[in-house]
């Protein structure tokens, strides 16, 4: 290897991969790790599926590539058809585009281009919530809700605002009821609409499981219903970000869909194409596409990739393994598996403050004191610590930390592939409780 790519970090050298198999990665040297977090959230279906492979050979045979300037395509057209099949209730357009940046980048541009065609142009504002990540393009980063990634890249261009998130395990009040914690948080959203105006404010977006800066935070029941009723009422849209939570990976196809809540437009990503090809996707109600078919009838927007054929078709084959293996099911089997055994594992811990989740999508959070919830001084860098020994110990998870607000400590995601065997989950777990106890020692 030369060393002339460079990455995130200039101080590393990666090992190199080069197989997968099921839920292992391979290197090398011929060490196998476990794909705990199916590399960022993106592994859904493990490594070396015979029907993605088989899919990307028969499209490739086909036709590669065509320029959307000039054609459509079977694969694009069947994925759109397929993916508003299921959509919630209202998202009846899709764009497909090439990963979650762009698909949330899409959603900004299209609710402005929106409210400019319909006569609203004063409405340029987003609203979103600390502790979320929607991306690192420019309009995805000033959404996002980590002041230390923006701080450096200011003045971004698109005009954001943040409320808190939805942050059960270190917001809600003693003695205050879920519905209750629920109704104050998303109420948060009514005030800063007041604070800015509610005309000047074109959308709201949020995670409905916080992914990256969290590690699997559910919203709390009645949260999005609430959130939903905000936005409708002062004719902000609500946009779900669902590139790390969505396609199946808390055991419903769209997170969304178990808290009932259908927003004006949704992305999706990673899970869509399992890593097989880059490949996201933003569906648009009826009413926004309406809108802009009858006003100017031209998005402004685009991409050379959008609607290539390849990703079309590992993404068709990905909806084809869901459906036909029932895999919905299995997350939510093999997510209790693993929600139950880390509780097991790691449930009396003195340093793990919270295991939250929703189907193979689950969070551990460490704290110095479980009483007071401290975070550990962030200048130990437990997560990275954690991060480093559980791949040596052959494990892959995703361990983030910081001090957003100030309290924010450190936390492990997990999000193995859908076809995770029970084996595999006791593995996993012992691993980790191993990487979290040498890094804490
Ligand atoms: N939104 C969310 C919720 C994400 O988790 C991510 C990636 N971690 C993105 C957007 C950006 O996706 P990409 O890295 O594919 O651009």
């Amino acid at each position: 290897m030369t060393g002339h790519i460079f990455g995130r970090s200039t101080r590393i050298s990666p090992p190199v991969a080069v197989a997968g198999e099921g839920c292992y990665l391979i290197d090398a040297g011929g060490k196998r790790y476990l794909d705990g977090s199916g590399g960022a959230a993106v592994s859904c279906l493990g490594h070396s599926n015979q029907r993605l492979r088989q899919a990307l050979h028969a499209q490739l045979d086909r036709l590669a590539y065509a320029h959307t300037g000039f054609f459509t395509s079977e694969p694009a057209e069947t994925l759109a058809d397929r993916l508003i099949a299921k959509a919630p209730e209202g998202l009846e357009r899709v764009y497909l585009v090439s990963g979650g940046s762009e698909a949330v980048e899409a959603a900004i541009k299209l609710a402005r281009q929106y409210f400019v065609e319909i006569g609203q142009s004063q409405r340029h504002r987003v609203i979103a919530r600390r502790q979320s990540y929607h991306g690192n393009t420019l309009g995805a980063l000033a959404a996002g809700g980590n002041e230390w990634r923006r701080v450096q890249f200011g003045p971004l261009l698109v005009e954001t605002s943040h409320i808190a998130p939805c942050y059960e395990y270190r917001d809600r009040q003693e003695g205050e009821s879920l519905e209750a914690y629920g109704r104050r948080v998303a109420d948060e959203l009514e005030t800063e609409l007041q604070r800015l105006g509610p005309d000047s404010v074109m959308a709201f977006i949020c995670e409905p499981v916080v992914g990256a800066t969290s590690g699997a935070v559910p919203a709390v029941p009645g949260y999005l219903r609430r959130i939903r009723e905000i936005c409708d009422r002062h004719g902000v849209l609500l946009i779900f970000d669902e590139v790390m939570c969505g396609m199946g990976r808390t055991g419903h196809l769209f997170a969304c869909d178990e808290d009932r809540v259908a927003p004006d437009m949704l992305t999706i990503a990673k899970g869509l194409g399992a890593g097989y090809q880059p490949i996201g996707a933003l569906l648009v109600s009826g009413a926004i596409y309406d809108a802009i078919a009858q006003g100017s009838g031209f998005f402004q927007h685009g991409h050379t990739y959008m609607g290539h054929p390849m990703a079309a078709a590992a993404a068709n084959a990905v909806l084809s393994e869901i459906e036909e293996r029932d895999l919905l099911a299995a997350v939510r089997r093999q997510g209790e598996l693993l929600d139950r055994s880390l509780r097991e594992r790691l449930g009396q811990h003195p340093h793990v403050g919270d295991i939250r989740g929703r189907g193979l999508f689950r969070g551990v959070e460490l704290v110095e004191d479980r009483g007071t919830k401290r975070p550990f001084d962030p200048a130990l860098r437990l997560h990275a610590r954690i991060k480093a020994l559980a791949f040596d110990a052959g494990l892959i998870c995703y361990p983030m930390g910081g001090t957003i607000d100030g309290r924010l400590g450190d936390h492990v995601l997990l999000a193995p592939p859908f076809i995770i065997s029970d084996a595999e989950i006791a593995e996993l777990v012992d691993k980790l409780a191993g990487a979290i106890d040498g890094a804490i020692a």
